[in-house]
């Protein structure tokens, strides 16, 4: 989709450190991280949020979540734990309008998810 800077990433049009690709995914480090690891979780597919989700492009959530345990074992955080958590919409700050997942770990997080 023009103008949507996580499909310019997909497209290698705009530099990401990427840890993870296949044809459906791509995980790349977050450019400002909350975490000692912080990867973003996407599909390539341009799907706004989660409210974009429907019965014909959910194969391509399933393969981010396929992906999910690699980008961890990659990242070095498989065994010790991560979180996964995605925004959507106003009230939860989602600021880039390109479904995403955030991978956090490389730390002890809060027992809180607020
Ligand atoms: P949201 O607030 O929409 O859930 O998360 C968007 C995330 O994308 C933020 O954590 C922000 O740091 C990250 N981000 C925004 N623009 C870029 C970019 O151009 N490259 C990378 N790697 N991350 C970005
Ligand atoms: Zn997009």
């Amino acid at each position: 989709m023009a103008d949507c800077i996580f499909c310019k990433i997909a497209a290698g049009e705009i530099p990401a450190r990427v840890v993870y690709e296949d044809d459906k995914v791509l995980a790349f480090h977050d450019l400002n991280p909350q975490a000692p690891v912080h990867v973003l979780l996407i599909p390539k597919m341009h799907i706004e949020s989660c409210n974009g989700i429907t019965a014909e492009n959910s194969a391509v959530v399933a393969a981010v979540f396929e992906a999910a345990g690699k980008v961890a074992a990659l990242c070095g955080v498989r065994e010790d734990g991560y979180r996964i958590i995605t925004n959507t919409g106003a009230h939860a700050c989602q600021s880039v309008k390109h479904l995403h997942f955030h991978l956090l770990g490389g730390v002890q997080l809060s027992e809180n998810i607020l």
